[in-house]
């Protein structure tokens, strides 16, 4: 192994398609499909049937092959293996789970898991069954292990197959809906395993229906008409059903900007909604002065302008694509922003939590980066209260929504684990400020403060 191949992605999917022929003409399946995935990943395919999911993972493990494009896995050029090659190489370094578990039928439970290591015998003779016992063991299916597979339940099926496909302690798991054909309380038995296997360093795509499931995995990519949903939308408004967010992604095309270009300035007004697609972007408030300050610096799947759309229609703050790179973005125009917002309410409050969240922000950045002079003026109305030594200025678990500056003295922050102990985390000095998690959202207090 060289050192690169463990920096390098395990997955690298280049312009990958498929083409059908079928007595209609010619289909396509799945139309460019361009994807790295990293080691340790776990990563949900998502898409309405029919949309190309089954077509772009079977060309994964080799069931199927690209009509264009190349596959990488692992540093291996699988789609340019043979027949021979690819059953050999899939064999070591592959595992693969069906939605209809397809164990041997007239195999028991054991004999199932020991088949693959003596079809690649990278484990010796002696290793294979107390290997074959040992991965029983991982999926608590010891008891079963003599059993025939017509003999257990459909999940206890998926979890030998899902033994199965640890056989040969393949670094990669491919499974086509695993889950479909499982009750929920299975399913999430099943999911709960693969969990453990990426915890233990396995990388997973998983196929999957399940909407609730897919949200519990890193990432999710999104598949409609045989291409893949801008990941970084799909992260960005995670709050759209599936449908909503390919309604979304048809039709806009993303927009450059260039390092230090504004896309949109504080005071003016705007009608438009963005998400971030590629680079970073920096957000900057205007200062009494003239001089800009920078409160944010936004990746990749966060929006921005939302506060314009929901507030007054103007722009709350500067968003400039960062000096280090162009940025992509994706503008939405109001109809559309307010059509998402109709249509999913939890999108609506999301963005209102953030905007409030934002507001408050930037205000103590802008606070706690004045002059005292500047502070003076803006403090002139709120009198200073003194507090004595040990006095608890806020209680963790209180509710707050006082934000305090520290004008002299010291304060100490106090976090209490669940048995009420209390570690002290932080001391603040004059010109600090506190209080402020409280108003950024979470309304009870996050930690105690006490007077030094
Ligand atoms: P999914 O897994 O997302 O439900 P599939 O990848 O199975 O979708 O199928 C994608 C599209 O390709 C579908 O329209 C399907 O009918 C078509 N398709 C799949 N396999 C073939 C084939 N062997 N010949 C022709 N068309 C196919
Ligand atoms: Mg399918």
């Amino acid at each position: 192994m060289t050192s690169n191949s463990l920096t390098q992605p395990l997955i690298e999917i280049k312009n990958l398609r498929k083409v059908y022929q079928t007595p209609a003409g010619d289909f396509t399946a799945v139309n460019g499909i361009n994807v790295e995935v990293q080691r340790g990943e776990f990563v949900a395919i998502i898409g309405k049937s029919g949309s190309g999911k089954s077509t772009f993972i079977n060309m994964i493990t080799g069931i199927d092959r690209p009509t264009l494009g190349e596959i990488i896995i692992n540093g291996a050029p699988v789609h340019s293996f043979s027949e021979g090659q690819m059953a050999a190489w899939r064999g070591r370094n592959l595992g693969v789970v069906f939605q209809f578990f397809q164990l041997f039928p007239t195999l028991t439970i054991l004999e199932n898991i020991i088949l693959p290591m003596e079809l690649n015998k990278l484990y010796s003779k002696r290793e294979r069954r107390e290997r074959a016992m040992h991965l029983l063991e991982k999926v608590e299916m010891t008891e079963q292990a003599h059993k025939l597979p017509s003999a257990i339940s459909g999940g206890q099926q998926q979890r030998v197959a899902i033994a199965r496909a640890l056989a040969n302690d393949p670094p990669l798991l491919v499974a086509d809906e695993p889950t479909g054909n499982l009750d929920s309380k299975t399913a999430e038995k099943i999911f709960s395993l693969f969990e453990n296997l990426v915890a233990s360093g396995t990388t997973i795509l998983m196929v999957t229906h399940d909407s609730d499931l897919a949200r519990r995995v890193n990432r999710t990519i999104l598949i409609s008409d045989g291409e893949v949903v801008n990941e970084y939308l799909v992260r960005a408004l995670s709050t759209l059903t599936q449908d909503q967010l390919v309604e979304v992604s048809r039709g806009i095309k993303p927009q450059i900007f260039q390092p230090n270009s504004s896309i949109i300035r504080q005071g003016e007004k705007g009608d438009k909604f963005y998400v971030l697609l590629n680079g970073k972007a920096d957000v900057y408030i205007n200062m009494p002065g003239g001089s800009e300050l920078q409160v944010n610096q936004l990746k990749p799947g966060q929006y921005f302008g939302e506060m314009a759309l929901l507030g007054g229609g103007v722009r709350a703050a500067t968003v400039k694509a960062s000096h280090d790179g162009p940025v992509s973005v994706v503008a939405l125009n109001e109809k559309s922003f307010n059509s998402l917002i109709n249509d999913s309410r939890t999108l609506r409050e999301e963005l209102m939590g953030l905007v409030e969240r934002r507001n408050t922000y930037n205000q103590l950045h802008a606070v706690s980066s004045l002059d005292e002079k500047a502070l003076g003026s803006i403090l002139k109305e709120a009198k200073p209260v003194i507090y004595n030594e040990g006095h608890n200025i806020i209680k963790q678990g209180d509710v707050g929504e006082t934000f305090y500056l520290l004008l002299d003295g010291k304060v100490d922050i106090l976090l209490k684990d669940e048995h009420g102990d209390e570690t002290l985390v932080d001391q603040l000095s004059k010109g600090s400020y506190f209080g402020e998690m409280a108003l950024m959202g979470n309304k009870r207090r996050a930690a105690t403060v006490r007077v030094s």
